[in-house]
């Protein structure tokens, strides 16, 4: 085994880290670890430290570390047969048993899954095949697509284009022009304190009309957005926001892409969030919870009425010109077949919506009536705490007090892994779905005394 030091070094003279500070970490001032092993909702790095993950990696490992159903389907696959591509009508058992469990789970008006590999290529693929739709149904000027400030969708040129992130723009020459970004359902930064929550979501689908009014409705072809906004800060919508807004898109024929890469698959307590909040979308980007990231693969869900569209394309032209050599990777495959029978047999969607729920009472409990929390939010297992400078007038700390990232760094001294969330100082918390009530009262207490220990 190479040592300790050896690793370090090779790792800060090698290794381009992804969303990481580069010149920091390349001088050796910002912190590595080395993760060497993982059961249930824990990780153990190289010296042997003991962490409660409570995000999950990147909210992805939902059924928890180390399950071995899922890695001895990956051997088993590996040994049969690691690789054959899914052009031309080849499959593999894996590929079209996990297709078939997908649409089981599904809401019933979907038809088709194309498998790609990260949530990042699956939205590439989804906005392809919008822009395929419109130009089979002859309507070549409806490409625009529409997703919301502080959204996620991926880092790719048309995904990061999509996220509604600042740093994700900010000197890549992002976004694209056919982007358009509207208001983010983000009750408690609104800009007018005095709006109830209905008036603000009437303002926001107002303001995604005035938007479409402003284009041309004969430009836009899709509206993104995740069920519940992830990375842009954890903020479950306000009630009533999904139905303004599948209202509007219905007026100008706006194509709905749900993009389901956290919430897919048992995060909110429900299959999937659109079933959660009465979506009706007309494709859906999963990835993630598919295979609790024992191995990367994504999928986009299409439905019967795009579907068949997309058919008549083909019918003209041949095969669609759209194709990775690793979609539906065999062995990706196999490690969904078995998440998704595992998920089912140990009850993890029940779980998410139970303890879920338990972990957002005991973390409002914990910390919600201290002097810089300014709200406690969640949905399933998903929960936000935000940090304010003065609750009372809903004051923001300044970015460069770096508040999110010290109270979550004196949390994972204390053994916890939380998320400082890129844009506001916003602790997010996404832990496996097998999480436990005894370990949410442990994130809970750790929080509150990480706050202390920042805050006073
Ligand atoms: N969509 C959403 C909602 C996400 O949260 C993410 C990743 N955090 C992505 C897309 C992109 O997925 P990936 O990082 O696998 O490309």
């Amino acid at each position: 085994m190479l040592k300790n030091d050896t690793l370090d070094s090779w790792d800060r003279d090698n290794f381009f880290h992804p969303s990481t500070h580069l010149a920091q970490h390349a001088r050796g001032e910002s912190p590595s670890r080395i993760i060497t092993t993982g059961s249930g909702c824990h990780i153990e790095d190289r010296n042997g430290t003991r962490l409660l993950d409570a995000f999950a990696g990147l909210y992805c490992v939902n059924v928890g570390y180390g399950r071995r159903e899922i890695s001895d389907a990956i051997a088993a696959q590996a040994q049969e047969l690691a690789y054959y591509h899914s052009y031309a009508g080849h499959g593999t058992e894996a590929s079209i048993t996990l297709a078939k469990m997908v649409l089981d789970r599904a809401p019933d008006h979907m038809s088709k899954v194309y498998f790609g590999l990260s949530g990042s290529d699956a939205n590439e693929t989804n906005i392809k095949l919008v822009w395929y739709y419109n130009n089979i149904l002859g309507r070549p000027e409806k490409k625009k697509i529409i997703s919301r400030w502080r959204g996620y969708h991926g880092s790719g040129l048309m995904t990061g284009s999509l996220t509604g992130l600042e740093l994700f723009h900010k000197k890549f020459d992002l976004p694209l022009a056919q982007v358009i970004h509207t208001e983010a359902p983000y009750f408690y930064r609104r800009e007018d304190t005095s709006m109830s929550e209905a008036e603000f979501v009437a303002d926001c689908a107002a303001k995604l009309e005035a938007q479409i009014l402003d284009e041309g409705p004969e430009t836009i072809a899709a509206f993104i957005g995740e069920p519940v906004l992830g990375t842009g800060g954890i903020v479950p919508p306000p009630e009533e926001y999904w139905d303004a807004i599948q209202a509007v898109l219905a007026k100008y024929d706006i194509l709905l892409i749900a993009d389901e890469v956290v919430t897919g698959f048992g995060r909110l307590g429900s299959m999937f969030g659109s079933d959660h909040y009465g979506m009706r979308p007309d494709i859906i980007t999963i990835a993630k919870g598919l295979t609790s990231a024992y191995a990367p693969l994504s999928g986009s869900i299409i439905s019967d009425k795009v579907w068949k569209v997309l058919e008549q394309g083909t019918d003209e032209n041949g095969p669609i010109g759209h194709g990775w050599t690793y979609s539906a990777h065999p062995i990706g495959a196999a490690a969904g077949v078995a998440n998704l029978k595992l998920i089912d047999e140990l009850g993890l969607v029940e779980n998410a919506g139970k303890t879920g729920a338990y972990f957002n009472a005991v973390m409002r409990e914990a910390v919600g009536d201290m002097a810089h929390v300014g709200e406690v939010r969640g949905e399933g297992m998903l929960c936000a705490v935000e940090m304010v400078k003065d609750s009372e007038k809903r004051q923001f700390f300044d970015a460069g007090e770096k508040v999110g990232p010290s109270i979550a760094a004196a949390l994972l001294s204390e053994g916890v892994i939380a998320r400082a969330m890129p844009q506001g100082d916003i602790l997010g918390f996404a832990p496996p779905l097998c999480l436990s009530q005894s370990e949410a009262d442990e994130i809970a207490a750790k929080t509150a005394s990480a706050i202390r220990s920042v805050l006073g």
